[in-house]
Order: C-alpha cells, then sequence, then structure tokens
C-alpha cells in the first residue's frame, strides 16, 4: 500500500522514534533481566479486589522494597531501627504486618484472622505470608486482607511522620470504610458501562437521508482459517436492498487492519458502481476516528486509511 519509500521508526505506530519505545525494546530483547525476576503466584496479586495503590503497596511488600526501618538502613540511610508500634523488635514487613502484637490484635478482629495467624506461623517473611493467604482465601476476603495490610501501613506512618497514636478498631474502620467507597464506585461505574453497551446494543440500523444510499460493512474473522471475510451491503433511501458482495482475504490479520481493509474495499467497490452520494457505515472506532483525524501513522494500518481517504475525497462522501 505504500506508494513511496521514507525512514521510518518501526516501534511507534506514527514512525518517529521515541526513547520509550527504544528502552522498552532493549529491556526485554536486549538486556537479560531474568535477575530481576521473582518467582511467585503475582498474577493473584493483581487480581485483588482493591484499589491499584493497595496492590501497588503488596507488591512493594513482596518485593522487599517498602520502606520499613530495616530495610532503610540496608540501603545506606541512618535511622533508627525498632517497630514504632511495640517497640521490643525491628520493624521489618514481616514483623510489621505480621508479627508484631498490634497487628496480630488487628487481625484477630477480621473474619480472615485464622488464615493470617496461621501462614505467619508457617511462613518466615512477608512475602511468603500473601502469597499464602492470596491461594488460600476467597476474593472478597483478599480485598480485606490487602485494604488492614494498607491500612496498618497508614497506623505506622502516622506515628512515624506525625507522632499520632491511631487505635486499632479505627485502623479496621478506616480500612474498611475505604474499601466499601472504592466498592460501590466501581459498581456505579461497572452499571453505566453496561447500559450504555445495552445502548450501543439496541442502536437499530436507520436509513439514509433522502437521496442518498448507505453501505454496511462488516469484517469476521473467523476461527478455523487463515481467512479474513468482508461483507458489503447497500440499501437505498427507502430501506430497499440494493447490492451485496462477500469478499476473503488472506492471510488473517489483527482485527483494525481487516476492518480497514473492508472500509478500503468498500470504497472501491461503490466507486465502480457509481452510485451516487453514499453514507458509509461500520462499527470500528478506531477506523472512523483515524478516517477523520490527521494523525501521521506509517504503519501497514495507516497506509490503507491514507488509500481509502484518497478514493473517500474524490467522491465527497459523508462519514
Ligand atoms: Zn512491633
Amino acid at each position: 500500500m505504500i506508494t513511496e519509500d521514507r525512514r521510518i521508526w518501526c516501534l511507534e505506530r506514527n514512525g518517529d522514534y521515541s526513547v520509550k519505545s527504544a528502552y522498552k525494546f532493549c529491556s526485554t530483547n536486549l538486556a537479560d533481566t531474568s535477575h530481576l525476576q521473582a518467582n511467585g503466584p503475582w498474577h493473584l496479586l493483581w487480581r485483588i479486589c482493591a484499589p491499584p495503590k493497595i496492590k501497588n503497596l503488596l507488591w512493594r511488600i513482596c518485593r522487599h522494597c517498602c520502606p520499613t526501618r530495616v530495610r532503610l538502613q540496608d540501603k545506606g540511610i541512618e535511622c533508627p531501627t525498632d517497630c514504632v508500634l511495640c517497640e521490643d523488635h525491628d520493624e521489618d514487613s514481616f514483623h510489621l504486618f505480621f508479627k508484631c502484637r498490634n497487628s496480630l490484635n488487628i487481625w484477630n478482629q477480621t473474619n480472615i484472622a485464622q488464615a493470617v495467624l496461621q501462614a505467619s506461623e508457617e511462613q518466615s517473611d512477608a512475602a511468603a505470608v500473601i502469597f499464602t493467604l492470596l491461594q488460600q482465601v476467597d476474593k472478597d476476603k483478599t480485598g480485606i486482607f490487602a485494604i488492614i495490610i494498607w491500612s496498618i501501613w497508614n497506623q505506622r506512618n502516622d506515628k512515624v511522620w506525625r507522632n499520632k497514636d491511631t487505635p486499632q478498631q479505627t485502623v479496621i474502620l478506616r480500612a474498611m470504610n475505604f474499601l466499601n467507597d472504592w466498592k460501590n464506585i466501581i459498581s456505579v461505574q461497572t452499571s453505566t458501562s453496561v447500559d450504555m453497551q445495552a445502548e450501543t446494543t439496541l442502536t437499530k440500523w436507520k436509513k439514509p437521508s433522502p437521496g442518498r444510499i448507505k453501505c454496511n460493512i462488516d469484517v469476521a474473522f473467523p476461527s478455523n482459517t487463515n481467512l479474513i471475510g468482508i461483507g458489503i451491503c447497500i440499501r437505498d433511501e427507502t430501506g430497499a436492498f440494493v447490492r451485496a458482495k462477500t469478499e476473503w482475504f488472506e492471510p488473517k490479520c489483527e482485527v483494525h487492519v481487516g476492518e480497514a481493509l473492508g472500509f478500503l474495499s468498500a470504497l472501491r467497490w461503490v466507486h465502480e458502481l457509481n452510485l451516487g452520494p453514499v453514507d458509509f457505515e461500520l462499527d470500528s472506532k478506531l477506523m472512523v476516528d483515524s478516517s477523520r483525524y490527521h494523525r501521521k501513522d506509517f504503519t501497514e494500518f495507516g497506509a490503507i486509511i491514507q488509500h481509502c481517504k484518497a478514493i473517500f475525497f474524490l467522491f465527497l462522501c459523508k462519514l
């Protein structure tokens, strides 16, 4: 589709060089990062039913980079190492979240006390306790588990940075209120999204305006072949069938490229038929956006869109 050669950076859609894409390519293809990888069921951590910042805190604990006093001293920062919540043990993640008498009292007031206490007896570091819990308790309880850890961390920070004592009951209440507020927001967002989807699904085909015809295009990607199918249907201003066509292309390509090929095929066919002013209708938002805006795009998709635009503007059709 590209008619003239030009120098492009193939790792970016717009063909321009970026440090971000070069860094990603080097870190995944050129540098050996295996020594940075840590074993564990990390997918369970990211599936926790809790806000992202809570999951990020758990990730930091599991990667041993939560800035407890012991960890800070390991990194050369001069500071006391004793736990500010009990003052009789060094503050590392395992102690702070699972062994400190403050934390044990907090866990004992939750519905996951038994699982947490058992895991902290059997395991020897915070990451192992967290992974054990994530494998043992259900989805709702993983959210409670994570949010209580976050609230204990806040309790510790209140003491270290503001010299403020937070009662254990407040630690639990703050955690549960935050989790409930977040769940309410998520449920509102989800129901709004479902409503919008339902609205979209119920959108009915409309006739073109008087004096115009309408061309509908759809593209199929059957799973058992290496082909993509393109269906084109043309109707007149009364909604009556005019012409239809099916085409098959090989090999199978990405969905947005297939949609673009479908549009290009329809434009060429309508041009050959010389049917007059045409409205085109297709269900790919990316295609419609790309056809309307002037973004640089040197990918195969961008080249097809350029081709479509060239044909399209010749006939002054309305999208
Ligand atoms: Zn302590």
